[in-house]
């Protein structure tokens, strides 16, 4: 099985693990750089994307972490890790730490304008109908041509779920309803990269 990290600065780091257990990977937190190198891949969970960011710094694991998305190491981001992920942000604070990766502009808390947390019933990569919650989430603004839209949602039919290559990402948070589907189709991608 491969082993997959969730990083665990903040956010629903034991539901990620659970539910990547259930998907047949081993999971194992990720806090250190000595951590991060023993890793196959790495989710990276909801929170706050500027309190990740500034966490990430602290620990030393920001230049690390770009190092590895730079060098292909598959990586799935829920909300706040889909922030992490994306290239360009609208509604980002000054200085704020991203990785980057996928060639997207991503708009944070954009469905927070409306409702803060919602769900909604949506197509993941074809996989049949999925409950999606969302909480202060962002959506995808606009996809580079070389990025997959595996999702969108209402309201607005906004697209919520991407991948590009090895990344993977959603405006939703899948650890919450006990339904593996997105996690599996991230195992699948890591067994096949
Ligand atoms: N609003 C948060 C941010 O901007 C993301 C919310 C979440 O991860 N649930 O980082």
């Amino acid at each position: 099985a491969p082993t997959i990290g969730v990083l665990a600065l903040q956010g629903d780091v034991r539901e990620h693990a659970r539910s990547l257990a259930s998907a047949g990977a081993k999971p194992v937190t990720v806090r250190r750089p000595a951590e991060l190198e023993a890793v196959d891949a790495l989710v990276i969970p909801g929170g706050e994307s500027t309190t990740m960011g500034k966490l990430a710094e602290a620990f030393e694991l920001l230049e690390p972490l770009r190092m590895r998305v730079k060098s292909g190491m598959p990586a799935y981001g829920s909300c706040a890790g889909m922030i992490m992920l994306a290239d360009r942000i609208e509604g980002g604070i000054e200085g704020q730490q991203t990785l980057g990766g996928i060639d997207m502009v991503v708009r944070r808390n954009a469905f927070g304008r409306q409702v803060d947390s919602f769900e909604a019933s949506m197509d993941f990569a074809g996989r049949g109908p999925l409950r999606a919650v969302f909480i202060r989430a962002p959506w995808v603004e606009s996809v580079g041509t070389g990025v997959e839209v595996l999702g969108r949602a209402e309201p607005g039919d906004r697209i919520v779920a991407v991948r590009q290559g090895p990344l993977l990402a959603t405006s939703f948070h899948p650890e919450l309803t006990g339904d593996t589907r997105v996690h599996s189709y991230f195992v699948e991608m890591v067994r096949e990269l």
